[in-house]
């Protein structure tokens, strides 16, 4: 961090920084020739960007390294493999997670698990605690959810992902699940993020759909920091003025983060566009920016469906999908998991 100080700054209040400075433990130079400035050099911020700017004599701060420290991509330092079970996904990987929006009845998660499974897709995706705009709307099946798409993972040797929506959940859902998803609307629950990150199952953490990238990363660094190192993130859309689609696929997103952090990210087009139709182009495009992979809303009944329906692709539709995802991927040095 560097603190610009103001030009007339006087000798008692540059004292009274070198004190403070001194007592908080950061290390730090003062370079008084031309702009008076001082370098702080530290692995964590021991004193924030709104401390300097508080203190008298200080004319700006910046930044010169991110504020999301372990998140962070680090030259010479490989990027994260996630394990899950006894899966590793490594950055060579193009994971394909797939299911409903909702578990919605044993026998729609099982018919649906059967389909997926037999296409080779090892994750199964379906919610049981359903963050829904309006309290009118299906609210999911709750811990019964859990049991049925555990049930039928484990009848199709497939791992779950699957949502927690509040950080008293959390010890429910990972003891059900393989991966616990954190959707858009709770990226900044702040909580939420610190009891995922307490536990030890890995996290597929949604971009909040106004959310800045640094702001996607702060969150994600909320569970590094908690103790969990097995983050994947999702870029799911995000809130534009553009109505023609449910939100606005940001695919700079994908090549950015990964410039910016060696933390897997993934992209949901279907909760991006909401519409069944742009599903495979999206997805062509995803793996082309060089996502990590892709999470899709599979339905056996699309029509019939208790949420998100219209973003739902079918069977026939995700088989289509997947080759087309299996003969992109070589060009981008991918391997389907
Ligand atoms: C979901 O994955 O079904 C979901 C609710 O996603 P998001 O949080 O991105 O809206
Ligand atoms: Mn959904």
């Amino acid at each position: 961090m560097i603190v610009v100080l103001k030009k007339n700054i006087t000798a008692s209040e540059t004292e009274q920084l070198v004190q403070k400075l001194k007592e908080s433990g950061c290390k730090f130079q003062l370079f008084g020739d031309g702009e008076p400035i001082i370098r702080i050099c530290t692995q964590q911020p021991l004193l924030s960007k709104d401390f300097f700017l508080s203190q008298p004599g200080v004319q700006d701060v910046l930044r010169i390294t991110p504020p999301y420290e372990l998140a962070r991509k680090e030259p010479d330092k490989p990027d994260t493999v996630i394990r899950v079970g006894d899966l590793e996904i490594e950055p060579a990987h193009f994971l394909m997670i797939a299911g409903p929006c909702a578990v919605e009845s044993e026998e729609q998660i099982f018919g649906i698990a059967k389909q997926l499974s037999r296409l080779g897709v090892r994750f199964l995706r379906g919610g049981a605690f359903k963050p829904r705009t309006s309290p009118y709307a299906f609210q999911g099946l709750e811990e019964e959810g859990l049991r049925l798409i555990r049930k039928a993972a484990d009848q199709f040797q497939m791992k779950i992902v699957t949502e927690a929506v509040s950080s008293a959940h959390i010890p429910l859902v990972a003891e059900y699940a393989d991966m616990i998803q954190i959707g858009t609307r709770n990226m900044q629950n702040y909580q939420l993020l610190k009891s995922a990150g307490k536990q030890k199952k890995p996290v597929l953490l949604k971009r909040g759909m106004n959310a800045t990238i640094d702001e996607f990363l702060l969150a994600a660094e909320y569970i590094l920091q908690a103790g969990n190192s097995q983050v994947i993130l999702c870029e799911r859309g995000i809130r534009t003025f553009e109505k023609a689609t449910r939100n606005t696929l940001d695919i700079s997103a994908v090549p950015l983060i990964q410039q910016l952090s060696h933390l897997p990210i993934i992209v949901d087009p279907s909760h991006a566009s909401g519409k069944r139709s742009l599903i495979l182009p999206l997805s062509r495009a995803a793996i082309a920016a060089g996502a990590d992979g892709l999470l899709i809303e599979v339905h056996n009944q699309a029509e019939l469906a208790k949420s998100d329906g219209p973003q739902s692709i079918d069977f026939q539709a995700f088989e289509e999908l997947l080759a087309s995802m299996n003969e992109l991927a070589p060009f981008l040095g991918k391997r389907i998991l």
